[in-house]
């Protein structure tokens, strides 16, 4: 699977899963369905949303590759400082492993 299809896969699995979630939620409201079956049917509604979430943040990073700002060099920084490192959509405030300074590096997809 390309980088591309996995990227709208995990985007469209949050889509769904919040859409799933909104829709049980509404159900609950509007009491169409008895007070228990609608906790129970909130409760599992969340699951795919975390999984979908989990999900995309694999793909994100997988798929994911940075432009050091002060050198230019691309790079794939490793999950601890992909995890922490503060970021924009775009950008990422990581170290980079060349020339060991830290910038707000650019996102880009490699093809591969
Ligand atoms: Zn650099």
């Amino acid at each position: 699977m390309s980088n591309k299809a996995k990227i709208i896969l995990s985007v469209f699995g949050v889509v769904i899963s919040l859409a799933l979630l909104v829709v049980s939620s509404i159900l609950a409201e509007e009491t169409v369905i008895s007070p228990t079956s609608a906790t129970l049917l909130s409760t599992i509604s969340v699951i795919p949303v975390f999984a979908a979430i989990s999900f995309a943040a694999k793909v994100d990073y997988e798929t994911g590759v940075y432009e050091c700002r002060k050198c230019g060099n691309i790079f794939k920084p490793t999950f601890k400082a992909y995890f922490w490192g503060a970021h924009t959509l775009t950008t990422r405030h990581l170290k980079c492993p060349k020339c060991e300074e830290k910038s707000w590096c650019k996102r880009t997809i490699p093809n591969a």
